[in-house]
């Protein structure tokens, strides 16, 4: 049966905006994406069902915006509409590959996307269609990151798979201090407490109230969704600890 071999058969993958603009930093570099879409379809031919959640952080982030003078609600939405660009871009490539997928967004705009209808989500994912979920929760003051959590639980994902440019979750950032450390194990407390950079409070303690592990992984690596999915130990697991 397809899927059998799979450690995870249905997932959520958070991609952080960051990861879609490449080494340019901003906005969405297209040979990245196609690639990221040629992965998606891999995991999704062994049986995997995928709901995606779009960051939007590679051209508004609500935070940095309101700290330019923008109102911060308004710097939110201008987050969320960003999320609504990459799931298009995200789409594109992969509909361009004969990959089935459905946009769905916390905010109406029905011209590019359905609403997110929580029943829907599961139909299409059963229906063998990649789900796209973009605008966030629709709320502002949120993240994409809680937005995965949130997600994740409504459509009773496994796990959450959070895409990062880095292997794991590091005692440093790993990027500036040679010497990190990477962790392969974490339990949400220690996440909280030690204040590591996994995902934000909210979307970190919204896992742990429901046992939903995360794991944090290098997507610049081709084929490491496939690893996650298939069992491999990559990356960093956050989980209760207990086997
Ligand atoms: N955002 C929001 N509510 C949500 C999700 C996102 O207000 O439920 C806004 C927020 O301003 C955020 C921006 O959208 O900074 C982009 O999302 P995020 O920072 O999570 O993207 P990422 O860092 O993953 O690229």
């Amino acid at each position: 049966m397809a899927g059998q071999h799979l450690k995870y058969r249905r997932i959520i993958l958070k991609v952080t905006g960051e990861v879609l603009a490449g080494a340019q930093m901003h906005g969405i570099d297209g040979h990245l994406v196609r690639s990221f879409a040629e992965e998606i379809k891999d995991v999704k031919e062994m049986g995997c069902q995928m709901a995606l959640v779009m960051g939007g952080g590679n051209i508004f982030r609500g935070a940095a915006l309101s700290e330019g003078g923008v109102e911060r609600v308004t710097a939110d939405y201008m987050g969320m509409l960003a999320t609504v660009i990459n799931s298009l871009a995200l789409q594109d490539a992969l509909e361009k590959i004969d990959v089935s997928t459905r946009v769905m967004s916390a905010i109406e705009m029905r011209q590019v996307a359905e609403p997110y209808i929580r029943r829907r989500a599961t139909r299409h994912l059963e229906k063998g269609r990649v789900v796209i979920f973009a605008g966030g929760t629709g709320n502002p003051y949120f993240t994409t990151d809680t937005t995965a959590s949130l997600r994740a639980m409504e459509i009773g994902a496994e796990v959450i798979l959070k895409a990062t440019k880095v292997e794991g979750v590091y005692d440093a950032d790993p990027l500036k201090y040679q010497g990190a450390k990477k962790y392969g194990e974490l339990t949400y407390i220690e996440v909280l407490n030690q204040e590591l950079k996994v995902m934000d409070s909210t979307a970190v303690s919204l896992c742990m109230d429901n046992q939903l592990p995360i794991v944090v992984f290098n997507i610049m690596e081709k084929g490491n969704i496939k690893r996650v999915v298939l069992g491999e130990k990559i990356g960093t697991l956050v989980s209760t600890g207990k086997k």
